[in-house]
């Protein structure tokens, strides 16, 4: 295949929504090099990924050149950012340079992310640097294999530039991948100035892309406000399963697909605690772990006013009502999606009626106890198994967790299964490998010094995320307590 022709481009974005972005081309830079490619998705694209994968590759995957069929752009957006509006963000260090459609038949968005500065940089250079570029990587991929809807990582390169961050950093991009990159934020940027038109246009795109199946429903915008409340229930209640905690769910970074976007300042939790926080800059508390459901009614809410003049274009009240009638039932459309994981989690099969107060009673008896949420999963099936030794040396005082034990392995006997084949259903979907922060953190130092071992070997354990192996026991634990709070910083 011929290196120009290694991504079959289908674009649509470029094509059908003009004046929704700007054409833009990458920043130059002196000497891209690939540190690492994802052989396995980029087949799964249907892209030539050994041309790709290769020196003259890395010129595409920095910007540096554009292979044949690319048409990058930078995409406008608006968004509320820890509560305050901004009405004009947009692409400031990313092209989307095309889709393709994959093996499965979904068109797929390809963007390299820190090419550079656009008409939408404002203060910022337009770049990343390696140390968030390889924590996306990570991080997206992580949250791949533990089945959360998420972008990808395809690549990551140098590019031989050293940028002022902490001092100098070496300069880097991540070609990302997404079932697009449609934001409640692009919404925003429309109807904040009034252009119904435009916005009408962005909502047919999408049910297009994403929700074919109500293209021909009698309120298609509704539908659609409905649609996207589903996806990112699903999603949120995904997160809050595994104890991932996003850190900045700007409007911005909430997508229309629901998938997860902008691995900025994320974090997994290792102790349970509501309010856990790991943001540098959430002072408030925002973006709390416990508070990621509400905080997704609230950006629900804000997509579901753009898509008023649209729901009824005759009558704003009762466009209103509709919506709000809508969003009120985010709580209950989240607790049930909540509930199907945590019953996987727990083993629960044939749902009963109070599996809910089962689950909660469950927090309440490790809220305070300083329990390693991960772990605590784990060691539950080998309970289940007969051996509680794990579970209680998780508990300072394991009088709460002993009668919830009691009262579990109860419920478990209404089961179809045996305890043992229940423990090891629950073993496929609790992980025992997550990005533990001091990991994550211990690859990127090693990155920055040019050393990518310890971020391919920390890879390479996370896309596999719930067998245990040998040799890898130093990947099972949180930090010592004595390493203090973790903190994570915007990823610019
Ligand atoms: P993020 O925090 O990554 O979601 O970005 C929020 C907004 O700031 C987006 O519009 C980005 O494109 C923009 N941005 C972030 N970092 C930079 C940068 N280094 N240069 C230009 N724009 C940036
Ligand atoms: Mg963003």
């Amino acid at each position: 295949m011929p290196i120009q022709q290694v991504i079959p481009f289908d674009n649509s974005y470029a094509i059908q929504m003009e004046s929704f972005y700007v054409p833009w081309e990458g920043a130059k830079v002196p000497s891209p090099a690939i540190v690492k490619f994802n052989t396995s998705l980029a087949h799964e694209l249907g892209l030539g990924e050994k041309e790709l994968n290769s020196k003259d590759g890395a010129e595409f995957l920095s910007g540096n050149e554009m292979p044949i069929g690319a048409s990058p752009l930078a995409q406008v957006y608006a968004g509320h950012q820890f509560g305050g509006f901004s009405q004009q963000l947009g692409d400031g260090r990313a092209l989307l340079i095309g889709e393709v459609i994959d093996q499965n038949n979904n068109r797929r968005d390809i963007q390299l992310k820190g090419s550079g500065p656009t008409p939408f940089s404002r203060r910022g250079d337009g770049k990343a640097v390696i140390g968030p570029v390889l924590r996306e990587y990570l991080i997206s991929e992580a949250m791949y294999a533990l089945g959360i809807p998420t972008t990808r990582a395809l690549a990551a390169v140098t590019t031989g530039e050293q940028i002022v961050r902490d001092g100098l950093e070496p300069g880097a991009v991540l070609t990302r991948v997404a079932s697009s990159h449609l934001r409640v934020g692009t919404f925003q940027f429309f109807a904040a100035r009034g252009d119904t038109e435009k916005v009408q246009k962005l909502a047919d795109y999408s049910i297009k892309r994403h929700f074919k199946d109500i293209e021909n429903h009698e309120n298609k915008y509704l539908e659609l406000l409905k649609a996207v409340m589903r996806k990112q229930a699903k999603l949120i209640a995904k997160w809050m399963s595994v104890g991932f905690v996003h850190g900045v769910m700007n409007t911005d970074n909430m997508t229309i697909s629901g998938e997860t976007i902008d691995y900025g300042p994320c974090a997994f939790i290792d102790d349970y605690k509501a309010k856990a926080v790991f943001s540098s800059i959430d002072e408030q508390a925002r973006y709390a772990y416990g508070n990621q459901p509400n905080i997704a009614q609230w950006n629900l809410a804000r997509f579901a006013e753009t898509l008023i003049t649209l729901i009824d274009p005759k009558d704003n009240d009762h466009a209103v009502k509709l919506a709000t009638d809508k969003l009120n039932q985010f709580p209950h459309i989240y607790q049930q999606f909540w509930l199907q994981e945590m019953q996987a989690k727990l083993g629960l099969m044939n749902e009963e009626v109070d599996d809910l107060d089962l689950i909660n009673s469950l927090y309440e008896a490790i809220e305070g106890e300083g329990v390693d949420y991960t772990k605590l999963f784990r060691r539950l099936s080998d309970a289940a198994r007969g051996d509680s030794e794990g579970l209680l040396s998780l508990f300072t005082d394991t009088s709460r967790i002993e009668i919830w034990r009691a009262k579990w392995l109860q419920r478990l006997t209404s089961n179809d299964l045996s305890l043992k084949e229940t423990a090891n259903d629950m073993d496929k979907v609790n992980p025992i490998y997550i990005p533990r922060n001091h990991k994550v953190e211990e690859a990127l130092q090693a990155a920055k010094q040019a050393d990518y071992e310890p971020f391919k070997k920390l890879l390479d354990v996370l896309i596999s995320p719930y067998e245990k192996r040998e040799g890898l026991e130093a990947y099972e634990d949180a930090a010592p307590k004595d390493n203090g709070p973790y903190v994570t910083f915007c990823g610019t």
